[in-house]
């Protein structure tokens, strides 16, 4: 209290409104606090400063792991993954008509829907009973 000089972790937090900046799963369904996520890993030269920093899920955030970039599997190529902090979410991906996929619009939301399992059946059913809220 009385601290005027929010945290990075406050920042980010309101920045990403409270939800992970891949699957948009809201913070306060998700359980547990969400992760504070390095977009570009410490290991590949990411810093532990605001521009690099989004908040995650953990199923998100431990399938991105250092990844930045996968295969998209429409077109069997590599591309960057998804970035929360610079990139529009309903831009790269779009949610089915009964709101328990995530499809990918471009390479970039493709690929990230592959490598962070964002449509996993466990996912999926989560989806369905919030879907029902
Ligand atoms: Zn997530």
């Amino acid at each position: 209290m009385g601290n005027l000089v929010s945290t990075i972790s406050e920042q980010v937090t309101k920045q990403a409104r409270h939800r992970c900046g891949y699957c948009l799963t809201l913070e306060i369904v998700s359980g547990v606090p969400l992760i504070l996520e390095q977009i570009i890993p410490k290991i590949k030269g990411g810093l532990e400063v605001e521009e690099n920093l989004w908040l995650a899920c953990h199923l998100c955030s431990e399938a991105k792991g250092t990844l930045t970039e996968a295969v998209d599997p429409q077109t069997g190529l590599s591309a960057p993954l998804f970035n929360p902090r610079t990139q529009f979410w309903i831009s790269h991906f779009a949610w089915s008509h009964d709101g328990q996929y995530i499809i990918g619009l471009t390479a970039s939301g493709r690929a990230t829907v592959e490598a962070l399992s964002l449509n996993s059946e466990w996912r999926r059913r989560l989806r369905a009973i919030w879907a029902q809220c």
